[in-house]
């Protein structure tokens, strides 16, 4: 396997930089155009230059938002990568948008094409990202092609205004997609996944969507929360700051961005990718320092083993936050092997065992055919030597990453604050009278079933009066200790007033309260709070009946609780 790559200028160069590197026409070579300019005439040009050159050869490509050559990443220029295959073959296919709207079709179109005469160990896929769910297009890629891998990404344009294109052999597309299937029996493909993101801010939850259309988080339309968060110009056109700050989630213990495309105005968002309802998301921005922490593993991983050609996927955002580290990325991966590759906005990733299918972060994949040279580096060749800017973002990371901690701490202890009682640590009046809101409304809604226990300590007065109000405090708190043991974890307890306490059982008949009331009231009495101290509970249980409301069920429990006072105390009173 050989590579050869050039920046092309002009036909007579291509022609000459051929010859020199001597590519020939065989139908081993496949062709990769990145293409910095999105001119139709100009690449169709570019095209039958190189077909008239290497009528045999495969052709595929895709226009860029920046195009990686020898170690650099370039803008607005052409880079030609030719990779000579010692024995691998290719089967081409494409799917235009326009006809096949469904990307989840389209992709299985598209898979099936290119496993019809022969199976594949490589799939390389360039799509147009406008029309399309990225994501189900590569579920349906490797629907029939499961054992195979998934590379690729979202053709980008220098200027967001400007339209992306795919391309293969002479064929142009503006809303589609292109992949070229690549089959041999020493074929060994690698991916690689830079989690470039941090997280900022607070957790939110997606409430409701409709494939790749995100349209409420906390239960809030989605373009309200864009606004909120990042000004109200993330409403107008999808500007760069969507770009910069995608939706994370956590898929398989991996995070996951997702990058809007399009808002509308329903106040929905479409997205590159899908997000599910329930699933907890928050804005991200490029993390340098994993991402430069994934860099040296990479590095580390194939400097001992050399691959033949080294592809380069970053995403849109990396370009522009990470500049550098991404040339530098592009320079150490092509001190090793050949390395390629485009600015993308969004990476197809599957391989057998990481059924990811879509990221938006840097994907890097490998190619090797066969035994490939081998290349040892010394260690001071091998010296991950980043660019000083790195050092500024690392900072701003660290600046960002420790307010939003702080901020989320801080928030945890106000809430803290605001919804327990600080004697016992128990949950306070105000928050239980929300949890029972919600466990009413849920009780009338859903035909749920819940029970409360209201309980008072008897006799607690004697207590102060005798041993002191210390001695009373105590009494509190150890009290509410034995019954957090006692109760279950979707049980809540909370400090209803002095020593009159309320507990909500969801899911629990009035039996099984009862049940659990009893168990409390025994150990209470068994209890010795200190050398003198016991003290006894009287308890009244009740459970939600059809058409309660919150009044009914609380003054039933009541009277239950005073029935257990009236009945000489220590006891417990179901009140139906
Ligand atoms: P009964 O069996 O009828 O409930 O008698 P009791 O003495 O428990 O009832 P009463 O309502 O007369 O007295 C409640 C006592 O609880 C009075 C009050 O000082 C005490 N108390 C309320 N909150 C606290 C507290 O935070 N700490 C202490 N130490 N005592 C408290
Ligand atoms: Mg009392
Ligand atoms: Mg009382």
């Amino acid at each position: 396997m050989r590579t050869h790559s050039l920046l092309y200028n002009d036909a007579t160069d291509l022609k000459r930089s051929l010859q020199a590197a001597r590519i020939r026409n065989n139908e081993h070579l496949l062709v990769q155009v990145f293409s910095g300019n999105p001119d139709i005439d100009y690449l169709y040009l570019l095209l039958h230059e190189i077909h008239s050159l290497l009528p045999n050869c495969s052709i595929i490509g895709t226009t860029s938002a920046g195009e990686i050559y020898q170690g650099m990443v370039l803008e607005n220029s052409t880079i030609i990568t030719f990779i000579q295959f010692d024995q691998a073959s290719f089967s081409l296919s494409h799917v235009n948008l326009d006809y096949h709207p469904n990307s989840l079709e389209a992709g299985q179109l598209l898979g099936l094409q290119l496993c019809e005469s022969a199976s594949p160990a490589l799939i390389l896929c360039y799509a147009t990202g406008f029309a399309l769910n990225a994501e189900t297009l590569a579920r349906g890629i490797v629907k029939h092609n499961p054992d195979c891998y998934l590379a690729g990404g979202l053709a980008a344009a220098p200027k967001p205004q400007q339209t992306s294109l795919v391309f293969y052999n002479d064929t142009l597309l503006t809303a589609g997609a292109v992949a070229v299937g690549i089959s041999g029996q020493n074929l060994h493909p690698t991916l690689h996944f830079s989690p470039d993101w941090m997280m900022l801010g607070t957790p939110m939850q997606i409430t409701e969507t409709d494939e790749n259309r995100l349209k409420s988080i906390n239960e809030t339309p989605a373009l309200e929360i864009f606004q909120r968060y990042l000004g109200d110009d993330a409403g107008k056109g999808m500007n760069n700051a969507c770009m910069q700050f995608p939706l994370l989630t956590e898929r398989n213990g991996r995070l996951t961005a997702r990058k809007c495309k399009a808002a509308h105005r329903d106040g929905s968002i479409t997205f590159s990718g899908e997000l599910q309802p329930g699933e907890s998301v928050r804005f991200g921005i490029v993390d340098p320092v994993s991402a430069m922490d994934a860099s040296k593993q990479l590095f580390e991983h194939i400097q001992h083993d050399p691959p033949g050609v080294v592809f380069m996927y970053p995403s849109q955002a990396r370009k522009v936050l990470l500049r550098s580290l991404t040339a530098d990325d592009a320079k150490l991966l092509h001190g090793v092997a050949p390395t390629t590759g485009f600015v993308t906005l969004g990476q197809f990733y599957y391989t057998p065992e990481h059924q990811d299918f879509l990221h938006y972060a840097q994907v890097v994949l490998t190619i090797s055919e066969g035994g490939q040279r081998r290349l040892h580096l010394t260690k001071s060749e091998s010296k991950t030597d980043y660019s000083e800017h790195t050092l500024e973002m690392r900072a701003l990371s660290h600046l960002v990453n420790t307010t939003s901690r702080e901020l989320e701490e801080a928030n945890q202890s106000l809430e803290r604050l605001a919804n327990t009682d600080a004697l016992t640590g128990a949950y306070n009046r105000r928050k239980m009278l929300d949890i029972l809101d919600v466990e009413l409304k849920r009780a009338q809604r859903y035909g749920r079933s819940f029970s409360i226990i209201m309980f008072d300590i008897d006799d607690f007065k004697k207590v102060n009066d005798q041993y002191g109000h210390q001695a009373g405090d105590d009494v509190l708190t150890k009290l509410v200790e034995i019954v957090q043991e006692k109760i279950r974890d979707t049980d809540s307890l909370s400090r209803w007033g002095g020593e009159e306490f309320l507990i909500l059982c969801p899911e629990t008949d009035l039996q099984g309260a009862y049940e659990n009331a009893e168990r409390i009231r025994e150990a209470v009495m068994e209890t010795k709070f200190n050398d003198k101290i016991s003290t006894t509970l009287s308890m009244g249980v009740t459970s939600y009946q059809p058409e309660d409301n919150l009044d009914e069920i609380l003054k039933r429990a009541d009277q239950g609780l005073y029935h257990s006072k009236d009945s000489g105390k220590n006891h417990v009173t179901n009140w139906e």
